[in-house]
């Protein structure tokens, strides 16, 4: 029986799956999402909206491996919201990746494209798998027959996919190939993130980085924190710590312990941050680095003496058992969904800054949204011009959160999550219900 969820709103009770208690990300999310009603007004009968995707997709994944057998795997693309635009959000390739973490992903998404106002809805998409198990062959055959699988919902105006975990421009490159021989014609603005020559935008690789950095000294201004005396500690030195930390340090911080699935290394002096790029590019990790600093236990990392800490690696790192050691003034989310909300809570009550994913990592997918602009005018910036339209879209975004949490004395979480399902609720009562 549908009961009343809010005046003159009645919904069915909810699916175990979309249970707020249901502990995992989309029980997180849920959280997040009740934590924003009191701020809705009148939006808020329309706040049932964020707690379901719009549309989930579940897909068998079948390829030939090279010795011959077939292998199944199990694929999704979520699309959590359109009110404001096409789904929009990455594909991580990973083991561990559930329905529950796409559908969570994807309404991070939601929030994050409506907090920076990219005139998009959030999608994303996953495929169980190790990749690190798959010849580069192989790989290729996964990519293509998920693509195509999903190919009935994804589209330049529909819902256009970017690299996330595991997944990277060539990876992208095999799905806008699929797609196009599918469509019959090339259609570059099917996905973002793409290598340069074809249809990508300068700065994609570096913009979530570039981002993380903005916000982050944005905030580090706010709180009398000076940016070049500071000392950063980064979690994963790919993409986006690894653009982070080198940004840091050009900007005077020493970045003194950097940790990777190879391990921690400590230097109280200040890592040479080049030389642990170039370390990091040719081997894969921070293992065997050799150009200064002490490997130390990956457990000893979260204690480190610091003033800034970037989680940039996966989900639930920052948890009720590491939370009350860290040193930091100020937590920036690289990831997304680095911090447990225990561990939330606690950072908040011991005065630890926290910017949020939602904030912190929007750059990857503002420059997404610049290079689907490129794709469909067929007329390509120059990279100055994205990051000087990157770094204003930050500060313009990060300035609204700020005061949105002085007005209402909440978290940054919070004040990002109110001015994004703002947004999106605006649009869905602007544009009405169907039919
Ligand atoms: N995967 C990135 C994110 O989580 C980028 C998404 C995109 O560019 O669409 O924000």
């Amino acid at each position: 029986m549908p009961s009343q969820t809010a005046p003159g709103v009645f919904t069915q009770a909810l699916p175990s799956y979309l249970d707020p208690n249901h502990l995992g990300p989309w029980g997180i999310y849920l959280q997040q999402v009740d934590r924003v009603a009191p701020y809705l007004g009148k939006l808020g009968r329309w706040v049932d909206t964020l707690k379901r995707p719009k549309r989930t997709l579940i897909v068998d994944v079948p390829i030939h491996l090279d010795n011959g057998t077939v292998a199944h795997f199990e694929g999704y693309r979520v699309q959590h919201n359109t009110s404001r635009g096409p789904g929009k959000g990455g594909v991580r390739f990973h083991q561990d990746v559930t329905l529950s973490e796409v559908m969570a992903l994807s309404a991070w998404m939601s929030i994050k494209n409506a907090a920076v106002n990219v005139p998009y809805g959030g999608a994303k998409g996953g495929i169980r798998v190790d990749p690190k198990l798959l010849s580069r062959g192989e790989l290729e055959r996964v990519t293509r027959r998920y693509t195509s699988e999903i190919g009935i919902i994804i589209g330049p105006s529909k819902d256009i996919p970017a690299p996330d975990v595991n997944t990277n421009e060539q990876v992208m490159a095999w799905m806008m190939d699929t797609y196009s021989m599918n469509e019959g014609a090339t259609a570059t603005g099917v996905v973002t993130g793409k290598p340069v020559d074809l249809g990508g935008s300068l700065g994609r690789r570096e913009a979530t980085g570039r981002g993380v950095f903005t916000v982050g000294v944005e905030a580090a201004r706010r709180i009398g924190l000076d940016v070049s005396r500071s000392r950063v500690a980064v979690q994963g030195f790919g993409n986006v710590g690894g653009v982070a930390g080198k940004l840091f340090a050009e900007a005077g911080a020493r970045v003194v312990a950097v940790q990777d699935h190879g391990g921690t290394i400590y230097n109280e002096a200040g890592l040479h941050v080049p030389a642990l790029l170039d370390h990091v590019g040719r081997h894969g990790s921070v293992a065997g680095f050799e150009g200064g600093g002490q490997v130390i236990p990956n457990e000893d990392f979260w204690g480190i003496p610091c003033d800034i800490l970037i989680p940039a690696a996966l989900e639930g790192q920052i948890t009720d058992k590491n939370a009350g050691r860290i040193q930091a003034r100020m937590v920036i989310e690289g990831a997304n969904g680095p911090t447990t909300p225990q561990a939330d809570d606690i950072l908040h009550d011991r005065g630890v800054l926290v910017l949020p994913d939602v904030l912190a990592n929007a750059g990857g997918v503002t420059v997404s949204y610049f290079e689907w602009v490129q794709d469909f005018s067929s007329f390509f910036w120059t990279e100055d011009e994205i990051n000087a339209r990157l770094v204003k879209i930050m500060k313009d975004a990060f300035s609204a959160v700020w005061q949105v949490s002085e007005d209402h004395k909440v978290s940054l979480r919070t004040a990002t999550f109110i001015i994004a399902c703002q947004r999106i609720l605006h649009a869905r009562d602007l544009r009405g219900l169907y039919p």
